[in-house]
Order: structure tokens, then C-alpha cells, then sequence
């Protein structure tokens, strides 16, 4: 396994890696690190496609609209690096700051993500897409891989990339990975570790709120009201909940009935223990 802090060590090395093969062999797997099974998921995946398998861990600053939670934000690279190791990951890249955003260098540009960046994380985390946007475009154009991996634990984030993709004509195939969730149901995260020996007992709850979203959606129960009782259940139980919105999965947009779009999702913020966890589920199609 191969670790570069340098984006023209990574280039020029996987220039050399690659020789013969065709570029499009590479799978990235973007990260912020503190890795859990949900990210060796996704590098699993891109083995399973027969990639040769880039990961990178880099908590990018421009993504955090909140200071302090980027200052609190887990990091743990030589535990990531024996992970990806065990895992079998090709290449880490783990750039700096100044390696991603060299001083002087315009980064900056501006897409119009057509009202997906508006709601719920978009609207909580005023800037926050941008950010993502931002460093995602950077690293595709530093590592060009053929297919890019990312998970629907965050499912705005995948939806903005694949808006991101569609309008820059960045040749990479984006695949989403399912959902990692531990044995009790609460989507593994690396903000987990944040939290309190009781935090981590109810954290599963806004799974069974989901699950419970899921199965009143099925019995013809209306949006509004399933993000009602499902806000009330998040309080009720000491979540400080943000949103429970159930959108049209492809627009983003909330529906105010289950047959409205082709596919309904529903999508949660909730604080706990000041930690900020987020999940959702498909609930029709
Ligand atoms: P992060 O390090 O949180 O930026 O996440 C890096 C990638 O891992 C993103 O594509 C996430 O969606 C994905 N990911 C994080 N947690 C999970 C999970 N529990 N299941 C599947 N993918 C995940």
C-alpha cells in the first residue's frame, strides 16, 4: 500500500502504477478518515469492481460551516492507515490543507445546483455544499479515477455529486454503497464516538423512527403527518431534532403526498449529546 501527502507524488506514482492499465481502472473513495465499516465498505465495493483502489482521507475546512465541529472532528490516521491496510486499499492520499487549496490559487466556483443545495443539510449548513463540492472537483481532477464511491448514509451528498458530475462532464462513474448500520441500527458514523455511553444507547432510535416513517408511509399515512409524529418520537426521546423530511429522492423536494415522485425518501438531522447524526430511508420505490 502506497501513502502520499503530496498530490504530485500521487499523480506521478499512479501514473507509473497504472502503466498499462487502463485509467479508468481506479476507484476512488473519498474520506474525512476516522474510518469505520462504513468506508471499508465502500472501498470493498470498488475491489469487487476489480478497481485499483485510491482512498483519500482529508477533512476538507470548507465543508464545516461550524467551527468547533471541525475542530472536534475525530482524526485518526495511523489507526486509518492499519485499516486500509488490513483491507487490502491500493493507495491513501492524505494531503494537507495547503495541498488541496495552494495559497493563491483560486478554488472557487460556482454551480447551480437547482434547489438541491437549499434544503435541509443545504439549508442547516449554510455553505456546506459548496465546500463539498469544492473539494470533490479538486480531487476527481487530482486523481481522475474511472469510478467514484460514496455512500447514501449521506443522501443529499451523493445527489449534489451526481449533479456536480452531470454538469462538469467529469468522466467518472459515480456508485452509491448502501448503508452500513451497527447490529442496533444506528448508521455508523464517525461522529459516533462523540458520543455518551447513553447517547450511543439511544442513537438507534432515528433508525426506528425511520422504520416506523417507513411503515406508516406504507398504510397511506401523509408525509406531514409521518414528520410530525417522527419529530415528536426524536424530542420526546431527548433528541434535539432539526428536520424530518420526506422528499422526492431525485429533486430533493418535500412531497405533500407518497405518489408524488417515482421515489420518496425520508432524510433526518438530529442532534444528541451535541453530536450531530444524520440518516434516512427510501420509503416508496
Ligand atoms: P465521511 O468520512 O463521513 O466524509 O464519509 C466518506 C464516505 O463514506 C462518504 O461517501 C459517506 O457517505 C460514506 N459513509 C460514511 N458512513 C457510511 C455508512 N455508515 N455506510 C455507508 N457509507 C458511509
Amino acid at each position: 500500500m502506497y501513502i502520499f501527502q503530496k498530490a504530485a507524488d500521487l499523480r506521478s506514482q499512479l501514473k507509473t502504477i497504472l502503466r498499462g492499465r487502463r485509467s479508468n481502472a481506479i476507484g476512488f473513495i473519498p474520506t474525512m478518515g476516522a474510518l469505520h465499516e462504513g468506508h471499508l465498505a465502500l472501498i470493498r465495493a470498488a475491489q469487487a469492481d476489480g478497481c485499483y483502489t485510491v482512498c483519500s482521507i482529508f477533512v476538507n475546512p470548507t465543508q464545516f460551516n461550524d467551527p468547533s465541529d471541525l475542530s472536534k472532528y475525530p482524526r485518526t490516521p495511523e489507526k486509518d492507515a492499519e485499516l486500509l491496510a488490513e483491507v487490502g486499499c491500493d493507495v491513501i492520499f492524505m494531503p494537507e490543507v495547503e495541498e488541496i487549496y495552494p495559497p493563491g490559487v483560486n478554488q472557487d466556483f460556482e454551480i447551480d445546483f437547482e434547489g438541491l443545495d437549499l434544503v435541509m443539510e443545504g439549508f442547516f449548513r449554510p455553505g456546506h455544499f459548496k465546500g463539498v463540492a469544492q473539494v470533490v472537483k479538486r480531487l476527481l481532477d487530482l486523481v481522475d479515477p474511472g469510478k467514484l464511491y460514496m455512500g447514501q448514509k449521506d443522501f443529499q451528498q451523493v445527489a449534489i455529486v451526481r449533479h456536480l458530475i452531470r454538469v462538469t462532464g467529469v468522466p467518472v462513474q459515480l456508485v452509491v454503497v448502501p448503508t452500513v448500520r451497527e447490529a442496533d441500527g444506528l448508521a455508523m458514523s464517525s461522529r459516533n464516538v462523540r458520543l455518551s455511553p447513553e447517547g450511543r444507547i439511544k442513537g438507534p432510535i432515528i433508525y426506528q423512527t425511520l422504520l416506523a416513517a417507513k411503515s406508516m408511509a406504507t398504510n397511506g399515512t401523509l408525509p406531514a403527518e409521518i414528520s410530525r409524529e417522527a419529530m415528536a418520537a426524536l424530542s420526546d426521546a431527548g433528541f434535539e431534532p432539526e428536520y424530518f423530511e420526506i422528499a422526492d429522492a431525485e429533486t430533493l423536494q418535500p412531497v405533500q403526498t407518497m405518489q408524488e415522485a417515482p421515489e420518496v425518501v425520508a432524510c433526518v438531522a438530529a442532534w444528541l449529546d451535541g453530536v450531530r447524526l444524520i440518516d434516512n430511508m427510501t420509503l416508496i420505490g
